[in-house]
């Protein structure tokens, strides 16, 4: 009968780029599937589900408290949300008018990308600051620190800061401006794991919020994400996540959660519901999260290197192509494969040759983001055993085609 793809007439891919949404995220392990398959046939209250996931993440974290979202997009706007609505059921009823509101999102220039939409979507203004001077080429210097400091003011609901290795100024010096002025900092993770070690990194920095993503090297179902951090803000970006549809009488939340005496009432649906999660997402990504962190870096990158390796050895000896494997100096295990063509040799450019795997039978999504320098990547993180000699064998064909 084939797989559920087969029987509903979807074409499947083989994965060499990663984790991407647009091809459909991190492959499960068999332990994660099977989690989600068993929770999808018993019902549980999604605010005990949510209250227990909490205590989970705050264990792995370091935070104090922790949510599961649909995504790290989605636990930028629910986060985002908490910092400008508080505990206060009447502005997160009204969000996203966000008048009369300390309603601006402090962010330096070269951290801007277009997941901050999710940001903008609670009705805040990004007030950006700093020039990247390093990246025009033509100097040294990022925002600074004290370009942060000055850009707050009376009006401003958080910072943003975006971790990446090469991110300026650096997380700690952010956060001591903030902190002085009273400010909360949102940490966009998402694609910080691995290493393992960063699920406390930015909790131990000083991040007010942080989020990651599920659905990339954590190896947990592709919509869903991670939000950790203050207990307060978490109570904040849960109550305008969950149903919220039923009397304030009969609503009892476990109370190290989300304590109702702190409320007045319950917020009316929030802006976080069209991003709901189901339980068999909050369940999976526990699981991943499990996994994650009992695997350790060491025991992954020996899985993945030697995945590469295999598909470097596949790939061997090909025309037109130098072939060599590509340590990810930042992330443990991050390897992949660099075939680098020599596009005046093969007739054809790197573009043609992503795309004529693509199209090709089965088809083949490598790594596109060297693709101006004539290079094609191969991740080894979404790619199953059997992958490798398809691989290697789609991509022979294609560079022995006009030789
Ligand atoms: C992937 C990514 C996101 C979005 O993560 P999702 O889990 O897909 O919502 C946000 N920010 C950055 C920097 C990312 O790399």
């Amino acid at each position: 009968m084939g797989d559920v793809f087969e029987r509903l007439g979807i074409p499947t891919i083989i994965n060499a780029k990663g984790a991407a949404t647009r091809l459909s995220g991190a492959l499960l392990a068999p332990e994660v599937a099977e989690a989600m398959a068993e929770a999808s046939r018993t019902p549980v209250d999604m605010t005990a589900l949510q209250a227990r996931a909490s205590e989970i993440i705050a264990e792995a974290t370091g935070a104090e408290a922790g949510y599961v979202t649909s995504g790290a997009a989605a636990g930028l706007l629910l986060g985002t949300a908490a910092c400008v609505s508080g505990l206060d059921p009447a502005r997160m009823n009204r969000l996203p008018d966000t008048r009369g509101m300390a309603n601006q999102i402090v962010v330096a220039r070269s951290h801007r990308n277009f997941y901050d939409h999710a940001v903008r979507t609670c009705g805040v203004k990004l007030v950006e600051v700093g020039l990247a001077d390093r990246f025009a080429g033509a100097g040294v210097r990022d925002t600074e620190a004290w370009e942060i400091d000055a850009a707050i003011g009376e009006r401003t609901a958080a910072v943003l800061y975006v971790a990446q290795s090469h991110s300026q100024p650096s997380l700690p010096d952010v956060v001591a401006v903030a902190r002085a002025r009273g400010v909360p900092v949102i940490v966009d993770a998402a694609a910080q794991l691995p290493p393992a070690a960063n699920l406390r990194r930015f909790i131990a920095e000083g991040a007010d919020l942080v989020v990651f993503s599920g659905g990339k090297a954590l190896g947990g179902p592709q919509a869903s994400g991670i939000l950790a951090g203050r207990r307060d803000l978490i109570q904040a970006a849960a109550l305008q996540h969950l149903d919220t549809d039923i009397h304030f009488a009969q609503w009892n939340p476990p109370p190290t959660f989300i304590d109702k005496s702190r409320l007045p009432g319950l917020p009316q649906h929030g802006i976080g519901r069209p991003c709901k999660v189901g339980r068999e997402e909050v369940v999976g990504l526990l699981v991943a999260l499990r996994r994650f962190i009992a695997e350790g870096d060491a025991a992954r990158e020996r899985r993945w290197t030697a995945r590469a390796e295999a598909l470097r050895d596949a790939l061997a000896g090909l025309p037109h192509a130098e072939v060599t494997l590509v340590p990810d100096s930042y992330r443990p295990g991050m390897a992949g494969v660099r075939l680098r063509l020599d596009e005046a040799a093969a007739g054809f450019d790197a573009m043609a040759l992503l795309n004529r795997l693509a199209a090709g039978e089965p088809s083949v999504h490598a790594d596109n983001s060297q693709v101006r320098d004539g290079i094609v990547g191969f991740a080894p993180i979404c790619l199953r055993d059997e992958d490798i000699d398809i691989v290697a064998r789609r991509v022979a064909q294609e560079l022995r085609r006009n030789s």
